[in-house]
């Protein structure tokens, strides 16, 4: 599997600016946001791809929704609202091959579908 910059953060390789971490999950901010809260959320086990939760057990994927659920609670963003965005492979926008949710808030967002 491609070694990729999130499997260099994960290893704390190169710096990020963590918001939370646990056993589970990592989340960090987002180098070049989109929104004025840009977050990026993945899952130590890696996944390359969304598409690849097809396969996986129920709790790994019900697990990594719940963290990320927590993460945009911790960052005080449930009143507001946010989005979570997965981009999955070349039409989907995905540059990093590693799966990881976007958590966008902190204003209200455009909707544009691309
Ligand atoms: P995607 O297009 O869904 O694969 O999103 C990849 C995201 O990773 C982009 O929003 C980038 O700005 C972000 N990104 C790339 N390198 C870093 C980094 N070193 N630290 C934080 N975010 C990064």
């Amino acid at each position: 599997m491609e070694d990729t910059i999130f499997d260099k953060i994960l290893r704390n390789e190169i710096p990020s600016e963590k918001v939370y971490e646990d056993d589970d999950v990592l989340a960090f901010k987002d180098i070049n946001p989109k929104a004025p809260v840009h977050v990026l959320v993945i899952p130590k086990r890696k996944r390359q791809r969304f598409s690849e939760y097809r396969n996986v057990e129920s709790d790994e994927a019900g697990i990594f929704m719940k963290k990320i659920s927590s993460v945009a609670h911790s960052l005080g963003l449930d009143e507001s609202g946010y989005r979570v965005i997965f981009n999955c492979g070349p039409h989907g926008g995905q540059e990093v091959e590693y799966i990881h949710a976007h958590i966008l808030g902190g204003k209200k967002l455009i909707w544009s579908a691309g």
